[in-house]
């Protein structure tokens, strides 16, 4: 199937529900982008800070571009000026210097915290007490210039799907745990980012806001060399 047939039987799948598709274009050549965007497809994520400045040079700029993979601190820079939302961030100190970015950008930058979720100990992501340690801290009432929007969460690979059931349905009760806590009077606190090609079924029903697709819209990626 074309891409654009691969997005309409992914939005056909989701009804008009408030998920919100993620085409995940990482390693994904700008022809197969353009195809995308030309479907109408407006969200797109990438992992790598290098790859996303430079689509987003290339692309049309109403593009809303996703940072969904790590992002270490001194990248920051290269996509504050247009980046729509950070779904991996980990730290105080990742948040902290997203603000001072934000800030020289005159922007806010909307941002989602990831939380772990995966059996195993996997190197990203905050435990629930880490982010609750960070929402309650003096430094994060100073940031002015992020907007925490949800959570974020990946699932263990596996082929078992009560586990990622589990997992999904943890990631869900962090974010109401989170919302009750902190964000009870703060609208933007909505999203729940979680699911990709092999369980966005599941991610929806277990109350995914966001799901993050790749290959079930590109095809299969080339794994990289590195
Ligand atoms: C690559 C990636 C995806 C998309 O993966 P697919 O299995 O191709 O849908 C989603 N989320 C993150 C964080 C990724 O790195």
């Amino acid at each position: 199937m074309s891409i654009a047939a691969n997005i309409s039987a992914i939005k056909k799948e989701i009804g008009n529900s408030n998920v919100k598709l993620i085409a995940v274009s990482k390693t994904k050549p700008i022809e197969s982008i353009t195809e995308a965007y030309e479907a109408g497809q407006r969200l797109f994520g990438e992992n790598m800070v290098q790859e996303l400045v430079e689509k987003y040079e290339k692309l049309p700029k109403d593009i809303e571009w996703h940072l969904i993979g790590h992002l270490q601190t001194n990248k920051v820079k290269y996509i504050a000026p247009f980046i729509s939302m950070i779904h991996s961030v980990d730290s105080l100190k990742l948040l902290q210097e997203i603000n001072k970015q934000a800030l020289k950008n005159n922007r806010v930058i909307d941002c989602l915290l990831q939380l772990e979720i995966a059996d195993e100990e996997t190197k990203f992501g905050m435990d629930l007490a880490e982010a609750i340690e960070l929402l309650r801290s003096d430094e994060f009432q100073e940031l002015k210039n992020v907007r925490i929007c949800g959570v974020m969460g990946i699932a263990t690979l596996t082929d078992n799907p009560k586990m990622t059931a589990e997992e999904f349905y943890e990631l869900s009760t962090f974010y109401k745990g989170l919302k009750d806590t902190f964000f009870r009077k703060d609208p933007a606190f909505k999203e729940i980012s979680m699911g990709m090609s092999s369980d966005y079924l599941l991610a929806i029903e277990k109350g995914s806001t966001m799901i993050r697709l790749g290959s079930t819209i590109f095809g299969g990626r080339q794994a990289k060399a590195k």
